[in-house]
């Protein structure tokens, strides 16, 4: 680039039509420097730099909320990020995109004249300042959101901007930098993906944020083998022998101890991590087969599939490669709003599963949208009838009737009927009367570690039948909740 550095007033001020002279990153972040100097000097130019000042006592105690404390002023950093940067960057040009940043700091300082702003990148601008609560920080970042509805004039044309909003708040005497940082970042990968402006406030102790946290701990977690697997057996109750195993995963943070997937498999969906947790899974699942195959066991092993990955086309085509790659005994549960919600693609991806060796199975079924004319397509082999249906079995008129009613018809489908969340003798009677095929719950068996679920196979030696005499599952309650 030959261009000569145009100063940062000369780029915003430029009369419509006006060339505008190609800007670089770096000087981009000199500019703002200049700025911040000239605005130390008096400029009527409203960017600031970064050093956060607490506000004079008057502006602190403007309005009051029930949330405002004497003496105490939140501190408010933001990120705001130019969404449709790449298609602004091929109308305007890479010059003129390369100086965008400074028309956005300019909107936001017009806006809210007491803001510091930075540059953080060519789409990114960070924003700092200080209000005596959360809510009245609140208005005015919305207020600054609702300021990019207009388009921008730029050299004479209006232009849309987009924009991602990502924004932190905490109050003075929790003033931690980094963590505010940390959470403004969150709060934009939040906003990236939900499409919405995000704000997070600290002085609350948030689940939001603790999902946030979450979700950028959860690669390093992977990485670092945080994650481990349960196995919980299905039985097979007329033949009365454990038919296969469901793999559940679950999280052993450092300092928070045990995670559940419940806390953290919608985070790494969210964080775009699920494709790189399922495929941890599915081989450490095939290990795990091993050693079971070593020990005499031949099970065939479920995988939870979630349904954000039946679209994704590169996972798909892994996981083919992983299944080519061994001779394991695989099967994937996977619920079916997922296959409704993109029949099309869901189905065709689930049929290559099917086509090389995977067992599928429906999970959850009856918790969601059912729908028959779906599931007639689908290459499953199994439906699971959704806990919340089985836990209520012999206390609910309604019940009853739904899981017989499922059992038929998947029998109808030729589909075989686990139960799940099966807890107490009553209700295993009942599904047995029903003609359900497989059980799975507590009264079995809680999820056991690999170590734990070998010792659970080996000690009910349920593979030893060829006296004819196989142990029965129908046991009291008191065996079961043993496990
Ligand atoms: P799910 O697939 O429906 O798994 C069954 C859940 O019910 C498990 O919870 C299990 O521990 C619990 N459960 C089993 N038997 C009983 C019972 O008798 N009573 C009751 N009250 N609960 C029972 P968990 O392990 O917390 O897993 C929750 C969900 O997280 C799973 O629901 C599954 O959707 C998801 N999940 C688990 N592992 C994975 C995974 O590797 N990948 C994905 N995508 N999702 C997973
Ligand atoms: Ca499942
Ligand atoms: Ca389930």
């Amino acid at each position: 680039m030959s261009a000569r550095k145009e100063p940062l007033k000369t780029l915003v001020a430029a009369p419509p039509g006006a060339a505008v002279k190609s800007v670089e990153h770096a000087e981009i972040a000199r500019e703002f420097a200049q700025v911040r100097a000239s605005l130390d000097r008096g400029s009527e130019v409203g960017l600031h730099g970064r050093d956060r000042k607490a506000p004079g006592k008057r502006e602190l105690h403007r309005a009051s909320n029930d949330r405002h404390v004497e003496g105490r002023y939140w501190s408010v950093l933001g990120l705001c990020e130019i969404a449709n940067f790449a298609s602004l960057r091929r109308h305007l040009g890479r010059a003129r995109a390369d100086s965008l940043i400074l028309d956005v700091a300019r909107r936001i300082t017009s806006i809210l004249p007491d803001v510091r702003v930075s540059a953080a990148g060519r789409a990114l601008v960070e924003l700092s300042f200080e209000r005596e609560s959360p809510e009245v920080a609140a208005d005015e970042i919305e207020r600054i959101r609702k300021g990019f509805a207009r388009p921008l004039d730029l050299d004479g044309e209006p232009h849309q901007l987009q924009m991602h909003f990502g924004v932190a708040a905490a109050p003075s005497v929790e003033d931690d930098e980094v963590l505010l940082a940390e959470a403004a970042e969150s709060a934009l990968d939040q906003s990236r993906i939900d499409g919405r402006l995000v704000m997070l406030d600290l002085s609350r102790a948030d689940l939001a944020f603790d999902k946030l946290t979450l979700m950028r701990e959860l690669p390093r977690a992977i990485a670092n083998g945080e994650m481990f697997l349960q196995y919980q057996p299905k039985v097979h109750v007329r033949r009365q022998e454990i038919a296969s195993a469901e793999a559940l995963v679950r999280w052993e943070h450092p300092t928070r101890g045990l995670i559940l997937p419940g806390d953290f498999i919608s985070v790494a969906e969210q964080a775009g991590e699920i494709a790189t947790l399922t495929l941890w899974t599915l081989r450490q699942v095939i290990e795990d087969q091993k050693k079971l195959r070593a020990d005499g066991f031949d099970l065939l092993l479920f995988v939870n599939i979630s349904g954000q990955l039946l679209a994704d086309a590169d996972f798909v085509n892994e996981v083919c490669e992983l299944l080519a790659a061994t001779d394991a005994k695989l099967g994937f549960e996977i619920t079916e709003t997922a296959v409704i919600r993109d029949p099309e693609c869901a189905i065709r991806h689930l049929q290559f599963f099917a086509d090389s060796g995977v067992t599928l199975a429906i999970d959850d079924y009856g918790a969601g949208l059912s729908s028959l004319a779906y599931l007639k397509k689908l290459p499953a082999k199994e439906l699971k009838i959704d806990k919340m249906f089985v836990m209520q079995l012999t206390s609910s008129n309604r019940d009853p009737l739904i899981v017989r009613s499922t059992i038929d018809l998947a029998h109808a489908l030729e589909m075989e009927v686990t139960a799940e969340g099966v807890e107490t003798p009553s209700a295993l009677a009942l599904l047995s009367v029903m003609g359900c095929d497989m059980v799975q719950g507590f009264l079995i068996s809680r999820p056991l570690g690999l170590d734990a679920f070998r010792k659970f196979l080996a000690d009910d030696g349920h593979l030893d039948s060829a006296n004819g005499q196989p142990q029965s599952f129908v046991r009291p309650e008191s065996f079961w909740k043993r496990a």
